[in-house]
C-alpha cells in the first residue's frame, strides 16, 4: 500500500469479526497501513470522544476511512458499561464534519432472491446524511404556551419570528434545520454516483405538505440537474425522476430496480433498511459516505449484532455474517487503490469480493443466508469456519 486509510473500531460482535477479518482476509495478503482509531465505547468515554472527531479528521486528511460498527449510548448503555456521558451517535459526528451522502447498495448473489420478486437489479439508496431530524433541537413543554421559531440574522438587520403552536396543554416540539449548500452537494453526489454506475436517478420529498422545507428540497436539487448535470445525464444515457414520497414508495415495490433512489436523510435511514432486509440480510448491504471534497467512508450497513455478542461472550461460535464488513474493507481498499494507482491493490480487493461469492456458491454461508439460499446448504457455517473458507480461496 502507498498511503494509508483511516480504521476505526467499533463494538460488540463486529469488533470481534474486525480483527478476526484483518488476522484471516487481509494482513496475510496485503501490507496493510492504516492510522487506526479505537471507537470501542469504552475509548469513547475514556476520550471525551475526542477520539471519534480525530477519526472523521484523519478520514478527511487521508481521503479513505473504514469503520466498524459502533454502540450509539443510550440509557440502557449507560448503565451496561457505566458511562459519565452520552455522546451523540458517532456516525453522526462523523457525518456532521465530514457533510455528504450515504449510498447502500445491496450485496446481490444468484442463489438468494429478493423478497419482492420484481426486484431484478440493485436498488440503490442515496441518503443525504446531513440535518433534518438527526441535528434537530427538541424540547419537552411542560404546560399550555406560545410555541415560536425566532431567525436572528448575522448582520443585525430584523428578527423573523413564527408561530409554532399555541399549545394547549403539555407537549413536544422539534426544531430541524438543513443547508442550501448540504442539499446542493447533496444532489451533486447523487448525480455523480449515478453517472457513474450509469444508474437512473429518482427523488421523493413530502412538499405537498411541507411546502417550504421539502419544497426548498425539490427545488434546489432539481435546479443543480438542470444547471448542472442534465447534459451528462443525457450523454449517460440516464435520466431524472422527481415525485412525492409516497408515490415512490409505491413504485418502488413494483419497479425492477437498476436505480439510485436518492432520499433525504430520514426516508434514506428507513427505506435502506427495508431494502436490505428485502435483499436478504442486513449483512448483505454495503454502505459509504461520500463528501462534497472527495473524502469516502466505507462501513457495514448494520450495527453491531449486539444479541450475537452475548452469546458469544458465553462461548458460542455464532454464525454472524461478515459479508458487508469485508466489503467496507474491500470498498475502502480499491478507493485507495484507484486514488493512489496501485492496480494490484484494486485487484486484491476484487480478488476478495469474488472469493466471497465463490463460498456462497458453493454453498458455505452464515446462518442468515443460508435460510433464503436455494438450494439450501448442506451445512450453516460460524462466522471461523466461514471466513477461513474465504481464506482458502484467497490462497
Ligand atoms: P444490528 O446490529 O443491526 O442487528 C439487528 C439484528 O439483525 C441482529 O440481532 C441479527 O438478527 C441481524 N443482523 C444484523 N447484522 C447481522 C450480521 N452481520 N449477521 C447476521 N445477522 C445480523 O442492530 P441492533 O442489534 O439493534 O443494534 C446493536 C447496536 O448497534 C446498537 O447499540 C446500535 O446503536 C448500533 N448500531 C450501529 C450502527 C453503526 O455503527 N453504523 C448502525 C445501526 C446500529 P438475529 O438476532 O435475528 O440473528
Ligand atoms: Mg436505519
Amino acid at each position: 500500500m502507498k498511503n494509508p486509510i483511516a480504521e476505526l473500531d467499533g463494538d460488540e460482535m463486529t469488533r470481534v469479526l474486525w480483527a478476526l477479518i484483518k488476522e484471516k482476509l487481509l494482513l496475510p495478503f496485503i501490507d496493510l497501513k492504516t492510522e487506526y482509531f479505537d471507537l470501542g465505547l469504552e475509548n469513547r468515554e475514556t476520550t471525551n470522544d475526542e477520539v471519534t472527531r480525530q477519526s472523521a479528521l484523519a478520514i478527511k486528511r487521508l481521503g479513505v476511512g473504514v469503520k466498524c460498527a459502533t454502540i450509539t449510548s443510550n440509557a440502557e448503555r449507560k448503565v451496561e458499561y457505566n458511562l459519565k456521558n452520552l455522546f451523540p451517535s458517532p456516525n453522526a459526528t462523523i457525518r456532521a464534519i465530514l457533510d455528504g451522502t450515504v449510498f447502500r447498495k445491496p450485496i446481490s448473489v444468484p442463489c438468494i432472491q429478493p423478497a419482492v420478486s420484481c426486484w431484478k437489479k440493485p436498488i440503490v439508496i442515496g441518503r443525504h446524511a446531513y440535518g433534518d431530524v438527526y441535528k434537530a433541537a427538541e424540547m419537552q413543554i411542560p404546560s399550555a404556551g406560545k410555541v415560536e421559531l425566532v431567525f436572528t440574522p448575522d448582520d443585525g438587520t430584523a428578527q423573523k419570528t413564527i408561530t409554532v403552536a399555541q399549545m394547549q396543554g403539555p407537549g413536544i416540539v422539534s426544531g430541524m434545520h438543513n443547508l442550501d449548500e448540504s442539499i446542493k452537494n447533496f444532489a451533486r453526489a447523487c448525480f455523480l454516483y449515478a453517472i457513474d454506475e450509469k444508474i437512473p436517478v429518482w427523488f421523493a420529498t413530502k412538499d405537498t405538505i411541507s411546502k417550504t422545507y421539502d419544497g426548498r428540497f425539490k427545488e434546489i436539487f432539481t435546479a443543480v440537474y438542470e444547471t448542472e448535470f442534465k447534459e451528462k445525464c443525457t450523454k449517460a444515457g440516464i435520466d431524472y425522476f422527481y415525485t412525492l414520497i409516497d408515490d415512490a414508495v409505491a413504485r418502488v415495490v413494483k419497479s425492477d430496480g437498476g436505480f439510485l433512489w436518492a432520499c433525504k436523510n430520514y426516508d434514506g435511514d428507513v427505506m435502506s433498511d427495508m431494502i436490505a432486509s428485502a435483499c436478504g440480510s442486513l449483512a448483505m448491504m454495503t454502505s459509504v459516505l461520500v463528501s462534497p471534497s472527495g473524502v469516502f467512508e466505507y462501513e457495514a450497513a448494520h450495527g453491531t449484532v449486539q444479541k450475537h455478542y452475548y452469546r458469544w461472550q458465553k462461548g458460542e461460535k455464532t454464525s454472524t455474517n461478515p459479508i458487508a464488513l469485508i466489503f467496507a474493507w474491500t470498498g475502502a481498499l480499491a478507493k485507495r487503490a484507484q486514488l493512489d494507482g496501485t492496480p494490484e491493490l484494486f485487484s486484491f480487493a476484487k480478488k476478495l469480493e469474488d472469493a466471497v461469492f465463490k463460498t456462497i456458491e458453493k454453498g458455505e454461508m452464515t446462518g442468515d443466508l443460508a435460510c433464503m439460499a436455494a438450494p439450501a446448504p448442506a451445512r450453516i457455517l460460524n462466522s471461523w469456519e466461514y471466513i477461513d473458507a474465504i481464506a482458502r480461496m484467497l490462497v
